[in-house]
C-alpha cells in the first residue's frame, strides 16, 4: 500500500504529494496514514510540508516511534532526522492547484461550496490483502482547497480516513473530511463488516449513513 500510494502521490492528477491543493495561505499542507491490520498499529502525519511522500513518513512513524501521529513542524523534524530530503515548496504545486486557489481568492467563495464544485475527491488510498489474510491500508491527501492553516482532515485520523483489521478488512476513504470524522467512516465500514455485511454492502451502508446523519459525501 505504501508503494501504491507513493506512485499516486507523484501523479499530478491527484490531491496528494505533488498536486496537493493549497491552504488559505497558498501553501501545501499534507496528511497521510498507513495501518497494519495484523497488529492494529498505525502511523500518520498531518500538516506536513515540503516532502514528496508523506505516506512513507507515516510508515516511519509506525515503525520507528512509539507514537501514532506526528504533526506539522514535528513531522518535518522527524523527516529530517531520518534523512528524508526536503523538496522546495513550489515543487509540489501544480498549475491546477494554483488556479483553484486563485479562484477562491477572487470570488471569496465558501470553502464548502468550492469543495463541492471540484471534480471528484482526489485524495489517494490503497488497500491490500496478502496470501495469509493480512490486510493493510494507506491514505494520503493535500486536504481541501483554501482550508485554514493547520486544518487536519479525516485522512490521517485512525478510524476516519483509514482503518485496517485482519479480523474484518481494510478501508481507505475520501470525501468531506469534517463529515467523515463525524461518523468515523472507515471504522463504520469495518463495523458493518463485523455485523456480517460484505465489503461492498458495508461501504454502501456507511456512505448512506454519513449522508443521512451529517449530509456528507465521499467514497471508500
Ligand atoms: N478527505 C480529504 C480531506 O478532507 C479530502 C478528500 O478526500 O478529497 O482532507
Amino acid at each position: 500500500v505504501e508503494t501504491s500510494v507513493r506512485i499516486l502521490e507523484d501523479d499530478v492528477v491527484f490531491d496528494a504529494g505533488t498536486g496537493s491543493v493549497l491552504n488559505s495561505a497558498g501553501d501545501v499542507e499534507m496528511d497521510a496514514i498507513i495501518m497494519d491490520g495484523r497488529s492494529l498499529r498505525a502511523g500518520s502525519v498531518a500538516c506536513v510540508q515540503n516532502i514528496a511522500h508523506p505516506v512513507s513518513l507515516a510508515r516511519q512513524v509506525m515503525e520507528k516511534t512509539d507514537h501514532t501521529m506526528i504533526v506539522g513542524e514535528g513531522a518535518n523534524l522527524f523527516a529530517k532526522e531520518l534523512g528524508i530530503p526536503q523538496v522546495p515548496p513550489d515543487q509540489l504545486v501544480t498549475d491546477i492547484a494554483r488556479q483553484q486557489w486563485e479562484e477562491y481568492h477572487k470570488y471569496k467563495r465558501a470553502v464548502n461550496e468550492l469543495f463541492d464544485s471540484q471534480l471528484g475527491h482526489d485524495t489517494v488510498g490503497a488497500v491490500a490483502v496478502d496470501s495469509e489474510g493480512n490486510v493493510a491500508c494507506a491514505t494520503s491527501t493535500g486536504g481541501i482547497t483554501a482550508k485554514r492553516v493547520g486544518r487536519v482532515g479525516d485522512s490521517p485520523v485512525i478510524g476516519c480516513g483509514a482503518y485496517a483489521d485482519n479480523e474484518t478488512g481494510a478501508v481507505s476513504c475520501t470525501g468531506h473530511g469534517e463529515a467523515i470524522m463525524s461518523v468515523t467512516l472507515a471504522r463504520t465500514v469495518t463495523f458493518n463488516m463485523e455485523q456480517g455485511s460484505s465489503a461492498q454492502s458495508a461501504a454502501d451502508k456507511s456512505i448512506v449513513y454519513m449522508k443521512n446523519r451529517v449530509d456528507g459525501t465521499g467514497g471508500v
